[in-house]
């Protein structure tokens, strides 16, 4: 028999003492009759103030696949990510949630998939019945405004549960920026990518992290990211005001020189106010585009800082 395929599961946690056995035991149930596959699953522990470091410490005690990577406060869920991905060292890593809303058993379709040559396999979600009516409407804005003005498009429906080859973890690991959108790095990295379809079932224990305000600016996040376009919105419209103020300005020049009934002044202020105005929203569009350049690339802080990681292979 051939070398059991080395998969590392990456699970961010951030107070989830109530769905960590739950997981535990789901992923033991699915993988146990599958030696072809090697285990490794690595828990970051994303600076939880309950009792979930804990818990993991106890589980790792009877399971030595378990590697738990302790973040020194909470940094987020894809601070964390980056954190589990870089420290994977699986032939194929997955990112999944721990409370279960990414079921395990659907990564040997995802396998399958990889055998066929894939270097990604997104997990597709057929519906979004667990997610409330909002979450479904206001990330469905966001997938179009998205995809229109970002040079990145990302795929509907599709979360952070997805295979990916050594090769796209290397990548992914070689991105040097700071502001960590998963989903957008993952959809930026690019490389041979195909789906599978699952449902997404409701969580089996504890609380969402994620409250519409946390979701409002991760979108924010999302796509100033990967995007320009907002801030190039202003120098449009300074050259729209431009325009405008130009030929205003001509019409009132115009008037004055025929008709001579305009307030005295009343002309070469209005036009010097309104031509001036249009070009200072140039400027500070053009200033604000390279300053969000600068800006993104200029915050070299680390993206996450480690207390401590217990057992298990560290690069
Ligand atoms: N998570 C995290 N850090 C955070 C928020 C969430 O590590 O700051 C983890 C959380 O423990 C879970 C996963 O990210 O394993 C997905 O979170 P959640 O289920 O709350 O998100 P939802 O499924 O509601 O979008
Ligand atoms: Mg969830």
């Amino acid at each position: 028999m051939n070398d059991p395929t080395k998969l590392s599961l990456v699970v961010p946690v951030f107070n989830e003492e109530e769905a960590i056995g739950f997981f535990q035991a789901q992923v033991n149930e699915t993988f146990i009759h599958h030696p072809e596959i090697q285990l490794e699953i690595i828990f970051i522990n994303d600076g939880s103030t309950d009792s979930t470091l804990e818990k993991l410490i106890a589980l790792q005690k009877s399971d030595s696949r378990i590697v738990i990577v302790d973040l020194s406060r909470n940094f987020g869920k894809e601070a964390a990510l980056t954190a589990g991905i870089q420290i994977a060292s699986g032939e194929i890593v997955v990112p999944i949630d721990v409370d279960l809303q990414d079921p395990p058993e659907v990564i040997f379709a995802m396998i399958a998939k990889w055998r066929d040559g894939y270097e990604v396999v997104l997990g597709y979600r057929q519906n979004r019945d667990s997610d409330s009516t909002m979450k479904r409407i206001t990330a469905n804005w966001f997938y179009r405004i998205n995809n229109k003005i970002s040079d990145t498009p990302l795929t509907p429906n599709v979360g952070d549960f997805r295979l990916m080859d050594r090769k796209v973890v290397e990548a992914l690991n070689q991105l040097p920026e700071s502001s960590r959108f998963m989903k957008g790095l993952f959809a930026w990295v690019g490389f041979k990518t195909t789906h599978v379809n699952y449902t997404r079932p409701q969580r089996i224990a504890g609380k969402t992290k994620f409250n519409g305000w946390k979701l409002w600016n991760f979108a924010i996040e999302g796509i100033t990211s990967f995007s320009t376009s907002p801030l190039r919105i202003w120098t449009y419209l300074g050259i729209i005001v431009s325009l405008i103020s130009f030929f205003w300005a001509f019409r009132i020049i115009i008037r004055v020189v025929i008709l001579g009934i305009d307030l005295p002044g009343y002309a070469s202020i209005m036009v010097a106010v309104i031509f001036l105005g249009g070009l200072q929203l140039i400027g500070i569009g053009v200033l604000g585009e390279y300053l969000g350049r600068t800006y993104l690339e200029s915050k070299r802080r680390p993206i996450y800082l480690i207390r401590q990681v217990y057992q298990g292979p560290v690069k």
